[in-house]
């Protein structure tokens, strides 16, 4: 990738990031401390999109930085990707919350806020043009393929995605730090079959196309 390519994708995501921190098209929007635009390499082969920002993410105005983030940098290592080399983001960029009484609680986005924030999922996915998607969770996979998706039947297959980017499940790293036991040993083993199959695909993707409005140049004039 060009010096000059990544830096007009860089430019677009801090646009589009900055549009997303003025965004209260939800009731979310004004109930966040952070908006959570998301991070990475603007130039990424992967693309992993989990369900919404948590506590932490909104506290910190980054994705996966609590204990889930750790679990989710421990599993990109072990197939050779740095968090650096990824792009990570969430299908909402605001804190599903409710209020207890007490204090605001993490809640699944609802589906209009979904809807709501698709414009800038389907933004960064045309700025990035990843070679692969990796969804974390039902929810985030169920926004590309719809409600009938099955995590527990489907995880680990391949699907079309937007642009015909190829798509996978796979469980939310949340969702594997909540079982113990024999059940964790068994979930492990799928994640890690899902994390080959995805580096796999990685290897076996041609680079993406450049842009149409981005003139390759002659290396040898005539
Ligand atoms: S969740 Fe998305 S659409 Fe809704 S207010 Fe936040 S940025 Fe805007």
């Amino acid at each position: 990738m060009s010096v000059a390519e990544r830096a007009r994708r860089e430019q677009l995501l801090a646009n589009a990031a900055a549009t997303v921190d003025r965004c209260r098209r939800c009731e979310i929007g004004s109930t966040r401390r952070h908006s959570v635009y998301g991070e990475g390499d603007p130039c990424a082969g992967v693309m992993v999109i989990g369900e919404g920002p948590g506590e932490t993410e909104d506290e910190l105005g980054r994705p996966f930085v609590g204990r889930a983030g750790v679990l989710l940098d421990k599993m990109l290592l072990a197939i050779g990707l740095q968090r650096e080399d990824v792009f990570i983001c969430n299908t909402v960029k605001c804190r599903p919350t409710f209020d207890d009484g007490v204090r605001l609680r993490n809640r699944a986005p609802l589906p209009d806020e979904m809807e709501n924030c698709r414009p800038y999922l389907d933004e960064q996915i045309e700025i990035i043009r990843p070679r692969v998607i990796l969804c974390l969770g039902a929810p985030s996979a169920k926004s590309f393929l719809g409600p009938k998706f099955s995590i527990t039947r489907q995880r680990g297959q391949w699907f079309e995605g937007p642009s015909g980017i190829p798509l996978m499940a796979t469980f939310h790293p949340a969702y594997i730090l909540r079982m113990t036991g024999g059940e964790l040993n068994a979930t492990k083993r799928l994640v890690w079959a899902d994390l080959q199959a995805l580096r796999a695909k990685l290897d076996a993707a041609p680079p993406p196309a450049p842009p149409a409005d981005v003139v390759q140049p002659s290396l040898f004039e005539n």
